[in-house]
């Protein structure tokens, strides 16, 4: 079978097969396949009467809840491309993102709206804005609590909800085509200003089609949103490809431990993804039990690095195998991944977890520096071409013809492929450390600290070294009731690697810095390394 075209002919089907399957679960709320077609039907009926055109731009700020699906569909169905924002930029990043992408109109959270947004907003193109209420974590006394309350209806916004529930009808003539830009996506910025990879409802669907047909699912499958909707990947791997499968998505907000452990409890998920620091903090949970994955067929984790130690650790504690998977944000999620029923290789020469096979009608190369394709097990570029890759940046040409000549993606990352055609990251080109003219790339370094068992987080670093012209630094954090010390860490890898690779200097802190889908911002301690070098000169 054909995939749909977009995501909006998915949403057709699965109200006309399955109208009254739950579609979304947020903590006590359940919305049903019809319920969310006419909620997001009155949203698109909305937007169109308030004059926004075909290919306008709909920025949608908000967290996992049903407010951030209703406005997604709402405004595909008004015809608008939608530019998800992380809801952890700091105003700066916003403007940026408002104004970039010329966005009309904009959904948010009454409290962003109320507490930030209002004077970012202020000299940008948006004229239309929606908010609405979403759950909210707030501290009080030692503890965590949910809490639904609201805020007043800003004066200058209208209710998202409200108009959701006034229904209406979505403009008859703004079916999504397959080649119409879906997302403006930017790159979640560990390196550099974000830019906005154009994703296309074609690039979903590929991608939401080869999850639906390769995680051998049951029918009506239940997953569980533990990546942020606004990343590509919880977008496509999860809400997309539960939406083409005609499956459950629980949603819970942001991501917390003791949260995701209840929901997994009370909805019993067969699938979810999420980044390894998201399964390393479920681990440590104090509450966690094998109980709690028993019902999942599948998990995967992509994004970042996978270190083969936690997945075998993850394993034998709870049970299911982690499924990595290989992707970016320009190429709309996965490109590679691991069939079930197959585990990935580990590299016997430098110990890294494959991140699966190309995808069907992907081609991935590995190149070298003059272009030229490099023999298997030999490190290069990895390229990418396929269905899911998408036609460039947003009103960039320069870069677009940078990163994607002739319409490959250059992916920035280091890598190889064995003679079986499995793909290792070795790491981003630009992570790599000169350490006394000798290259270290900090991913192998972390793969070793993975390995002690007190380590729950690492992250290596080049630092400034007089003598070395580089060196390495790790940053650490444990797990919980583990000891150690700097000391004992810089040892024990000095025991594993090679002279020049292992970390001189180690620092423990109480958690590492993360981006809001769960990757460790090893730019942040980079520079936090260097702050702290120049203090001590
Ligand atoms: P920016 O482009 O601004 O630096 P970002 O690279 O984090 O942000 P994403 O598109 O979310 O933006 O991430 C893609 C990158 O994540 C890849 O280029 C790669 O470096 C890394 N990555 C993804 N999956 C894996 C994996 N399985 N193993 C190792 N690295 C991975």
């Amino acid at each position: 079978v054909a995939p749909a075209d977009s995501l909006l002919h998915a949403l057709r089907a699965a109200v006309a097969a399955t109208p009254e399957r739950t579609f979304l679960a947020y903590f006590d709320a359940r919305l049903d396949y019809r319920e969310v077609d006419e909620l997001s039907d009155g949203v698109a009926a909305h937007l169109a009467a308030r004059g926004l055109e075909r290919g306008d731009r709909v920025a949608v700020l908000l967290q996992n809840s049903p407010h951030f699906v209703l406005a997604l569909l709402g405004a595909w169905k008004a015809g608008a491309t939608v530019v998800p924002v992380n809801p952890m930029y700091k105003a700066g990043e916003v403007a940026h993102v408002l104004r970039d992408a010329e966005v009309s109109a904009l959904v948010c959270s009454d409290r962003a709206w109320e507490s930030y947004l209002r004077g970012t907003a202020a000299d940008s193109p948006v004229r239309i804005v929606l908010t609405g209420c979403e759950l909210d974590f707030q501290t009080r006394g030692d503890s965590r609590v949910l809490t639904f309350e609201r805020l007043p209806q800003p004066p200058d916004t209208d209710d998202l909800v409200a108009v959701a529930r006034q229904g209406g009808r979505a403009p008859g003539d703004r079916t999504p085509r397959p080649d119409d830009i879906a997302l403006i996506s930017y790159t979640s910025g560990t390196s550099g200003a974000p830019k906005g990879a154009t994703n296309t409802h074609g690039n979903i669907m590929h991608n939401a089609e080869r999850q639906r047909t390769g995680l051998a699912l049951p029918d009506a499958p239940v997953y569980y949103a533990l990546a942020p909707l606004f990343h590509i990947t919880g977008m496509v791997c999860q809400l997309g490809a539960c939406l083409n499968s005609a499956g459950t998505l629980v949603l819970a907000y942001r991501f917390d431990p003791g949260v995701v452990l209840e929901a997994f409890a009370e909805h019993r998920p067969h699938y979810t993804v999420g980044p390894s620091t998201a399964y390393m903090a479920l681990a440590a949970h104090p509450d966690v039990t094998r109980e709690h994955f028993t019902s999942f067929v599948n998990i995967s984790s992509g994004g970042a690095p996978v270190p083969p130690a936690l997945v075998e650790r993850f394993r034998e504690r709870f049970g299911p195998y982690i499924r990595v998977g290989y992707g970016l944000t320009e190429c709309t999620a996965p490109c590679a991944s691991v069939p079930p029923g197959l585990e990935a290789p580990v590299d016997p020469v430098s110990g890294t977890l494959s991140v699966g096979l190309p995808g069907a009608d992907t081609v991935v190369r590995i190149l070298d520096e003059r272009g030229a394709e490099v023999p298997f097990g030999e490190q290069g570029e990895i390229v990418v071409r396929g269905p899911q890759v998408v036609p460039g940046y947003w009103r960039r040409p320069e870069a677009t013809a940078e990163t994607f000549p002739d319409g490959e993606l250059r992916t920035g990352d280091i890598g190889f492929m064995d003679e079986r055609g499995w793909l290792y990251v070795v790491d981003r080109k630009k992570d790599m450390i000169n350490a006394s003219g000798f290259k270290v790339w900090p991913r192998e370094v972390e793969d070793v600290l993975y390995t002690h068992p007190a380590v729950r987080e690492a992250a290596v670093v080049g630092v400034p070294d007089g003598y070395r012209g580089e060196t390495v630094k790790a940053y650490i954090s444990l797990r919980p009731g583990a000891t150690t010390d700097p000391d004992e860490l810089s040892v024990y890898c000095k025991e594993r690697l090679a002279a020049y690779k292992y970390p001189r200097q180690v620092e423990i802190l109480p958690d590492l810095p993360k981006t809001a889908s769960g990757k460790i911002l090893r730019r942040e301690l980079r520079s936090r390394a260097h702050d702290d070098n120049d203090a001590g000169q």
